[in-house]
């Protein structure tokens, strides 16, 4: 009886070793298959993606979206779509009291406008400056149309197309760019040059999701001249991306066509979040089926030209 006794002990012993060791291992692969993230701190990793299915879904998007989103590149090539644009607001309704807008017809998109919030807060906590002011935002084509008339006719026509983009060209349009000066006592504004006490702005805005859209070592891709007081909101981790890089726009697009899902990926670290891009080339049909993660946040955005930009936060 005894025996029989220990005897069923030791299997019921030998039965949870088993258990144990498949559970390791179920948990092993698990890991495997996962591919959990590389542990790094802060910076970027260019990796090799084995997707599994089981992680991921497809999210059918309308091809028309490869021109609307956060990442899209507008420049003399590539016209912005005037039908996609997001909804506008004014800056002076939604600005806390750390800037200024020149008056109360400039808007931006919703999540500009945050993102300038929270840039300028940052300048002042660090500077005590308030007076960076935007004094150019949204403008639709019939704005920019007069704009690039009004320079053709002061200038020239080969000096005005340098500095002012052709209607339906220009950043302006699609609500995530602006131009900032700075205002003195009386209100008057002069140009932002992004030197002396205010070259902070230009430092910390990648924090913000901001970058130099035009920048004076890039003039030959970018076919603007040095603006130092343009800003475009691309997003955190895409704006941290392109100063770790020193990438203009242009550049940054043509990069992140390297990272197609199911071949390789971009890991960024940032502040403490996880992100994950790749690009998904548009189908040749109506829409396209978007590879995107089951699980934590994700934003499609389009290039403008021929495909999608996954950015998945973990
Ligand atoms: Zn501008």
């Amino acid at each position: 009886m005894n025996k029989s006794k220990k005897k069923q002990r030791k299997q019921g012993g030998k039965r949870l070793r088993i258990l144990l060791i498949a559970l390791l291992l179920a948990i092993a692969a698990f890991f495997c298959a996962v591919k959990l993230p590389p542990m790094f701190t802060e910076g970027l990793i260019e990796k090799e993606f084995k997707a599994s299915s089981l992680l991921y879904s497809e999210k059918e998007t309308e091809n028309t979206q490869v021109f609307a989103g956060e990442l899209i590149l507008v420049n003399n090539a590539h016209a912005f779509n005037f039908d996609l644009g997001e909804k506008k607001y004014t800056i002076a309704s939604k600005k806390n009291q750390y800037y200024r807008a020149k008056n109360e017809e400039i808007t931006l998109n919703k999540t500009t406008i945050r993102q300038f919030n929270a840039l300028f807060r940052d300048f002042y906590k660090q500077t005590g400056l308030d007076n960076v002011t935007i004094i150019s935002a949204y403008r639709d084509y019939a704005y920019q149309e007069n704009l690039l008339n009004e320079r053709i006719s002061s200038s020239g026509y080969s000096t005005a197309i340098r500095w002012v983009a052709q209607p339906g060209y220009s950043e302006h349009h699609t609500g995530l760019a602006a131009d900032i000066a700075v205002a003195d006592a009386d209100g008057n504004t002069s140009t932002f040059t992004g030197r002396d006490d205010y070259a902070l702005v230009g430092e910390i805005a990648w924090k913000y999701g901001f970058i130099n859209r035009y920048p004076e070592d890039k003039t030959a891709i970018t076919g603007i001249s040095n603006e130092p007081w343009h800003y475009r909101y691309v997003g955190k981790p895409h704006a941290y991306v392109m100063s770790l890089k020193n990438f203009c726009l242009e550049e940054y697009e043509d990069y992140l066509k390297r990272f197609t899902y199911g071949n390789s990926y971009l890991y960024v670290n940032m502040h403490g979040d996880t992100y994950m891009i790749y690009y998904v080339p548009a189908s040749a049909e109506e829409s396209t089926r978007v590879p995107v993660p089951r699980f934590g946040s994700y934003e499609i955005s389009g290039n403008n030209a021929d495909g999608f930009i996954v950015t998945a936060k973990k």
